[in-house]
Order: C-alpha cells, then structure tokens, then sequence
C-alpha cells in the first residue's frame, strides 16, 4: 500500500524525480540529499511501511539484501574506507520520514562525521537486570 501524503512513496514509485543509484521490483535506492558523506543513499520501500516494526519478513530480507547490492556498488566506484550502514525508528531514534529506509553511508578517512555512540558502563548488575526482562 502507498500513502498518497508520503513523499518517500512518491520518490520510491517514482513520482518525483530522485537521483536513483540501484532498482528493483521492491526498491529504489536514491542519493540522500543531506548527505553524511559523499554517496550516502537511501533504501526506499515502494510501499509504505511506517518503520522496522511494520516491514514484512520477506520484505526486510530483500531490503537487507538491495542494501547491500547498494553497498558493493559505492564500494566498487568510490575510493570509500569503511560503510556504515544505519535505519532509525522512531523520533527518539533520530527517524525524521515516516517510511522505513535503510542508510548506507560511505566513509571516508577523516571525514569528520560522527555516526558511532559513546559507551556507557553500567554495572553487572544493570546488564543482569536488562538481560533478565528481555528474557523474562
Ligand atoms: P531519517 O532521519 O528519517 O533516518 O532519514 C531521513 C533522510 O532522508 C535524511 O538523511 C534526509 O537528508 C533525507 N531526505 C529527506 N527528504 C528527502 C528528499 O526529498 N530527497 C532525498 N533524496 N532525501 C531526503
Ligand atoms: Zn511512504
């Protein structure tokens, strides 16, 4: 299903204009055009799924795999040095468009970005506690 008021749908169906890197029967992969690097692209979905929680099974395992069709091809034609591949849920999560998309992210040395955390040091018992409820 699309949503008409989504403008991922409308990218990924191809009813606005995108720079498109990769496509197939399910996907469009188009270049972010607020780019964390240099050749950072977008998996896009050509039906509408709100976030990870919505995406079919079958769906995700293609999404997984367009992503990393997508990742060989940034790899194979930019001079890149790793690949951070990122797909954010929710507000809280930094999800600004409501329509799941896979971030692959090229990196280069030195580019300045930052896309990794900071640890924290919980004790063993907080891991024990959190370990337990994802258990329980
Ligand atoms: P999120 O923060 O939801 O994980 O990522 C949304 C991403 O989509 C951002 O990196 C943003 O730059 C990109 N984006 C938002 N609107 C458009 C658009 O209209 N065209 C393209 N190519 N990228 C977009
Ligand atoms: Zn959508």
């Amino acid at each position: 299903m699309k949503d008409s008021n989504c403008i991922f749908c409308m990218i990924a169906n191809g009813e606005i204009p995108s720079r498109t890197i990769l496509e197939n029967e399910r996907f469009r992969v188009i270049l972010d055009n607020g780019p964390a690097t240099r050749g950072h692209a977008l998996v896009l979905p050509k039906e509408h799924f709100a976030n990870l929680f919505d995406m079919p099974e079958d769906w995700l395992k293609d999404a997984a795999v367009t992503a990393q069709q997508a990742a060989g091809r940034i790899r194979d034609k930019l001079s890149i040095d790793g690949l951070n591949i990122v797909q954010n849920n929710g507000e809280a999560a930094g999800q600004t468009v409501h329509h799941f998309h896979i971030h692959v992210i090229p990196r280069y040395k030195d580019d300045g970005q930052k896309i990794l955390w900071s640890p924290r040091h919980p004790s063993d018992s907080e891991l024990d506690a959190v370990c337990g409820e994802l258990n329980a």
